[in-house]
């Protein structure tokens, strides 16, 4: 068998505004890990936060950029507009009733494929997200101990784009990126290089939608992950040969990047599954310092006087 050059989703990355009102969502409700405290390398004068499972693992790497106050953006199609996480199914009463102690609104729990729960609810941004309880996602979740082991998220399950159609972003996933239709449901088409959860990406098809807008509580792009450089090269030579237009390969420090505009309109990326976020910092102490690229190291000062502190508020 020939090695996988795609193996699942990397990240996603969305846009917040208030930095610390995000880190006490994502670490003190939904109970992930802050796995990396850096700044948008394209931006030093904001941050950049990483969580995930306890070692932030590709497949439950979600990011953000706490822009402050800026614009709110729209869903809509061209858009990655749902991210969904994966948890036990008998942990269903526990996060209604977490949910509904913090006042956070819920829809109620509905199906969706066979042996899929799902409860929608939205983050303090107004970013779409899901909760699926299944059983069949063997990874073990991450804990600060607020939230039993047994109920902990695993990571992610799927991610959901809107589009017109289904067919050239289809096309891209199944002829470059190793994906395959492994389930389809009146507008919903899900695709998986791997199928396990924390790797589906549906497909919506919602052509009467608006087009999706930019800005807080938005997502800004998702990255599939690739084991090395060389991978990561022979990607990239496919979405060329695509005749889309990758971007040079891009040191993330945690990873390495390519970007690039699926046809429907959302950002996609191929990052390196290596070297990964223990690089800088040790598995214990990730996310307890802000960690600067090289190139940021020397303005550290000036950097650290821009933003406003942050702190970690899980008991
Ligand atoms: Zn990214």
């Amino acid at each position: 068998m020939t090695e996988k050059k795609i193996t699942g989703i990397h990240h996603i990355t969305a846009i917040a505004s208030d930095p610390q009102r995000n880190i006490d969502f994502y670490t003190g409700v939904l109970g992930l890990r802050l796995v990396k405290k850096t700044v948008n390398f394209d931006a030093p004068d904001v941050y950049h936060f990483y969580y995930g499972n306890e070692i932030g693992e590709p497949g439950t790497i979600l990011t953000f950029f706490p822009f402050g106050d800026i614009q709110k953006g729209r869903r809509g199609k061209g858009m990655l507009n749902t991210i969904t996480f994966s948890v036990p199914l008998s942990s269903l009463e526990f996060w209604q009733k977490r949910l509904k102690n913090y006042n956070i609104i819920s829809q109620p729990a509905q199906q969706r494929f066979d042996n899929e729960i799902v409860i929608c609810f939205a983050d303090p941004d107004g970013l779409n997200l899901e909760l699926v309880f299944n059983d069949k996602d063997l990874r073990t979740g991450f804990t600060y101990g607020s939230i039993p082991p047994e109920n902990s998220i695993k990571g992610f399950y799927s991610a959901e784009i809107w589009e017109e159609g289904y067919e050239l972003t289809a096309g891209l996933l199944m002829e470059q990126l190793e994906h395959k239709l492994i389930a389809e449901k009146g507008n919903r088409f899900r695709f998986a290089a791997n199928d396990t959860p924390g790797n589906y990406i549906d497909i919506l098809c919602l052509p009467d939608s608006l087009r999706g807008i930019g800005g807080n509580g938005t997502v800004h792009h998702i990255a599939f992950s690739t084991p090395d450089k060389t991978t990561q090269k022979d990607v990239r030579a496919k979405i060329l040969d695509r005749r889309l237009n990758p971007t040079p390969v891009i040191d993330r420090q945690y990873f390495e990047s390519v970007y690039f505009r699926e046809p429907g309109g959302v950002l996609f990326e191929i990052a390196t599954a290596i070297p990964g976020f223990m690089v800088d910092e040790k598995k214990d102490h990730l996310g307890e310092n802000l960690k600067l690229p090289p190139q940021y190291e020397t303005h550290r000062k000036e950097i650290e006087k821009i933003l406003v502190p942050v702190r970690l508020n899980v008991a």
